[in-house]
């Protein structure tokens, strides 16, 4: 077999779930396949180099052992609540079990309509294909947990969006797919038998110690609770904005999931936002952790038949553990931006520092990347120069530098450089480069996309050749909005 599949969610009762083939393409390329994640996900390489290996990432031809699906879910939009979404663009082909034992669904996104495509085409426009592969792949390098880029191809058609654009098909693999929203289809319609099969499901999947809990459900929740609050941190960590943070695209093994309009800060500002669908600002860079704490609530909300008998008592346990959420956020926030700036064992003082310096990025519009990458080197070199030029008036930082090296006389210098050196990434996928690529890429020349990928595998290490990858964009480059997918 191509793909060793052992698909476990098609084996679930039907109503999680509409069967659905993929719809052939007139003329596919492989763009870009990612040899070293098949490999891990034990998937023969070399077949998958073929023109077979090419004919079942573009969906054109039905791959032995799969069971292709398209997954029913419902979401909160910007708040609204549809009660009818699912997969009407992606088909699940199905689950592979990996070398490290993890199972992880195999899932083309763009390969034609489904049942859930309502007015939509099923397609993807090449531009968001090359986007989530970059993104995604650089998400990874970083350490951050994400669904996975296996590969991307052009369909060799065009799809209609602001005029005919390029297709593409993209492969992503997930530890799986399962949202919020899977939780609230069946909540929605009140159906607590196939609730608790979800239910049980995820905590086999993705949470098996919970089973082991004196109440399965409330692990669950706590445990999805934990992992988001996590995530968030971490993407704050990098500067990195999701953009829409519906609860459709939020997924309950705790991955990035859903690479739309996301983007990296340049400049920093706590409110900032690109995608342009997003006209509130609700998905700003610093609202992400409030707004994960109110996705989690609806998910809360879909356990309550669950969590106990008595709805009283549900509700309680429901409160409790959300109530959980901002303390576990904060600290985990905390700690990673004291990381950035060298502080390990940080004190609650500290976080003053942290403020401080970003209240001084905000105001001096200076490249969040860029400061942490130059504070490093000016703990190395004792040049502080490099770092106050990033800022609009230069001496607005001297008495936050003059502050932070007195904080770092308590520590030891090596242990803090290296703590910086390992968090603050030097290679980001930044907006104008992702642009670049993915302007190149509508006529046919995947280099720039290539080259992006490479140097983003590794976003920690120096690599001289690839110096103008570290650059903030010219304000001629600066990307101010960012489209979705669709
Ligand atoms: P997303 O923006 O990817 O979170 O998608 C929101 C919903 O719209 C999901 O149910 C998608 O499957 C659906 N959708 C987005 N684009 C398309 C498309 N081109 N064709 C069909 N369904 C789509
Ligand atoms: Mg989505």
């Amino acid at each position: 077999m191509l793909f060793p599949f052992d698909n476990s969610y098609s084996r679930l009762p039907d109503a999680f779930f509409q069967r659905a083939d993929p719809t052939p393409v007139s003329a596919p390329i492989m763009i870009r396949l990612n040899h070293e994640l098949a490999a891990d996900l034990g998937i023969d390489v070399a077949r998958l180099t073929s023109p077979e290996g090419l004919a079942v990432l573009s969906g054109n031809q039905r791959v032995e052992g799969s069971d292709p699906l398209a997954m029913a879910y419902s979401g909160h939009q910007f708040g609204g609540f549809s009660p009818q979404l699912g997969d009407g663009r992606a088909i699940l082909l199905g689950e592979v079990v990996g070398k490290d034992g993890v199972r992880r669904d195999i899932q083309l996104k763009g390969s034609g309509p489904t049942p859930f495509s309502r007015r939509g085409d099923g397609r993807s426009a090449l531009g968001p294909v090359l986007r989530e592969y970059v993104v995604s792949e650089a998400m990874a390098a970083l350490g951050v947990p994400t669904t996975r880029a296996l590969a991307a191809v052009a369909s060799g058609e065009e799809v209609q969006r602001e005029g005919m654009v390029p297709g593409g098909v993209f492969t992503r693999v997930a530890q799986s797919h399962i949202r919020i929203g899977t939780f609230q289809w069946f909540a929605a319609r009140d159906d607590d038998h196939h609730l608790r099969i979800l239910a049980d499901h995820v905590i086999a999947r993705h949470y098996p110690y919970a089973m082991h809990a004196e109440n399965p459900y409330l692990a669950l929740l706590d445990g999805v609770i934990k992992r988001q609050a996590q995530l968030i941190a971490h993407w704050m960590q990098l500067g990195f904005i999701h953009g829409v943070m519906n609860t459709d695209n939020m997924s309950v093994s705790g991955e990035t999931i859903d690479y739309g309009p996301c983007a990296f800060l340049d400049s920093y500002h706590p409110l900032k936002k690109f995608s342009s669908i997003d006209q509130q600002g609700r998905y700003a860079f610093g609202r992400q952790g409030a707004i994960a704490h109110w996705n989690l609530t609806r998910f809360a909300e879909t356990l309550i038949p669950l969590l106990d008998g008595d709805s009283t008592k549900s509700i309680a346990l429901a409160e409790a553990a959300l109530d959980r959420f901002p303390e576990i956020h904060q600290t985990a926030l905390h700690e990673r931006l004291a990381a950035k700036i060298g502080l390990d064992q940080s004190l609650t003082s500290d976080w003053a520092l942290v403020t401080d310096l970003l209240s001084a990025m905000a105001s001096g519009e200076a490249d969040f990347t860029l400061v942490f990458r130059h504070l490093s080197n000016a703990l190395e070199t004792g040049d502080d120069l490099p770092v106050s030029t990033l800022f609009a008036q230069s001496e607005s930082i001297t008495a936050w530098l003059a502050a932070w090296r007195a904080r770092l006389q308590a520590t030891d210098h090596r242990q803090a450089l290296a703590l910086m050196r390992r968090t603050n990434p030097i290679f980001i996928p930044r907006n104008h480069r992702i642009e670049e690529a993915i302007q190149a890429g509508n006529r046919g020349d995947y280099e720039p996309f290539h080259c992006l990928n490479q140097v983003l595998q590794k976003p920690f290490t120096e690599q001289a050749e690839f110096a103008a990858y570290e650059a903030a964009p010219t304000p001629m480059e600066v990307v101010r909005a960012t489209f979705c997918g669709t």
